[in-house]
């Protein structure tokens, strides 16, 4: 056990939890320790107005304990906005271990992180992320049920990126609606960046509609292989950005919006399935506005990875999960025109619509309801009474 003076003194190091918590209107950060396994764990619950928290897991080497807690309040915020903008009942969260991934994994680590998650009584839903493979979400997944995108061998959804691909078909449609006036993608010209999952898939549907592709990757291997499937021309990885093309779907690595690739970029649309796309959100969101270039936010249209885990809560079924993901279509037009309406980027009319849902449908839970008070806390007292 540790003394008290070793505990006066973290504390007197005045560091302002709450203060933090409060104005990144966080619910819950529950830091997990087990020496016995070295588990040095935080999970950040975020905001569950809408259901519980969903979120997964990352394994990174921070820096230091501050650096981690940053992240893990960053992520669960952004997971928050892309449950409530995706129309899922779910909250935001996530978790971080910190160590390395490539030394530090023991079944025992994981199972004991497990446990740590199982007692959050459901309030937290974990999920893989950085750093973290199928094997370990096992090791998780032994000690809670609270996990999701499981192998579809243990009744999970398996592989979410045909699911993020097609909302990220249907989002680039929407796109080509608000900018041509017809959603159709036959004759259109596409700078495909990434040659993997998601763009494969993106491949496909595209070219089906009479897309004209042009796509790169780091390994040429790839970008040939995907390129001769769907009749696709390769080109050099730094060459995608200056293209004359309508479309540019950036399905490979984050930050590559910058001062450097809108100096050479002509094309109307940006919309694809990379995460963090702006390298600096605000600043150049607002560049894309002026320059009139049509925007679908990352964490919107690629939304289709968390609609496909989520839709395990609720029984997994493939069909029903791509039927969800192809809503991007109307979730992006609402943005486009809420952008249009009051003169703002896309990305923050997606946050303002997102922060709108929670408020609305946070306002009718005040409302009692049956179902509310049968799965509330006395959910089963009243259940007795009932009988
Ligand atoms: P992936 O690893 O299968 O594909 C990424 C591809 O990009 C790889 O082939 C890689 O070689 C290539 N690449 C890396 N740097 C490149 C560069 N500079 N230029 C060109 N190509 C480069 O990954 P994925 O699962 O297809 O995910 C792609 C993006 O979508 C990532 O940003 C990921 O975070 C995001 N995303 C994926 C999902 C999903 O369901 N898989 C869900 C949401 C978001």
């Amino acid at each position: 056990m540790t003394t008290d003076i070793k505990v006066k003194e973290e504390v007197k190091s005045n560091f302002p939890i709450f203060d933090t918590l409060q104005s990144s209107e966080h619910e819950q950060v529950v830091i997990c320790s087990d020496p016995d396994t070295g588990l040095k764990a935080i999970i950040a619950i975020h905001d569950t107005t809408l259901g519980p928290a969903l979120g997964g897991t990352r394994m990174w080497q921070y820096e230091s304990e501050q650096a981690a807690l940053r992240d893990v309040l960053r992520l669960s915020r952004g997971m928050t906005y892309k449950a409530a903008i995706s129309g899922l009942n779910l909250g935001g969260g996530k978790a971080v271990i910190i160590g390395d991934s490539r030394t530090d994994k023991t079944e025992a680590l994981f199972r004991s992180f497990g446990r740590f998650v199982d007692g959050l009584g459901g309030r937290y839903i974990t999920a893989e992320d950085v750093g973290m493979t199928v094997r370990e979400m096992e090791w998780i997944y032994s000690e809670t049920k609270y996990v999701t995108g499981i192998p579809k061998t243990l009744g999970g959804s398996g592989d979410p990126s045909p699911v993020t691909a097609y909302g990220v078909y249907m989002g680039v449609k929407a796109c080509a609606k608000k900018a041509y006036g017809s959603d159709s993608l036959g004759g259109k010209k596409i700078a495909l960046q990434g040659a993997g999952n998601v763009a494969s898939y993106f491949a496909r549907h595209a070219a089906g509609e009479g897309a004209k592709l042009y796509l790169c990757d780091i390994y040429d291997e790839k970008a040939n292989a995907l390129a001769e499937e769907v009749g696709a021309e390769v080109v050099a990885p730094e060459a995608i950005y200056g293209l004359d093309v309508d479309i540019y779907t950036p399905c490979a690595l984050g930050g590559v919006i910058n001062d450097e690739t809108l100096e050479q970029l002509s094309c109307d649309i940006i919309a694809g399935g990379a995460n963090n796309v702006l390298d600096e959100e605000d600043r150049h969101g607002q560049l894309l506005l002026d320059k009139g270039i049509i925007y679908a936010p990352d964490y919107v249209i690629n939304a289709g990875g968390l609609i496909n885990i989520s839709s395990e809560l609720e029984g997994y079924d493939e069909k029903r999960a791509l039927q969800k993901a192809g809503n991007i279509y109307n979730t992006i037009t609402d943005i486009l025109s809420y952008s249009d309406e009051h003169g703002i980027p896309a990305h923050k009319a997606s946050n303002a619509l997102a922060e709108k849902r929670i408020k609305t449908i946070g306002d009718i839970k005040n409302t009692y309801s049956s179902k509310a008070g049968i799965s509330g806390r006395l959910g089963e007292v009243y259940k007795r009474f009932q009988d």
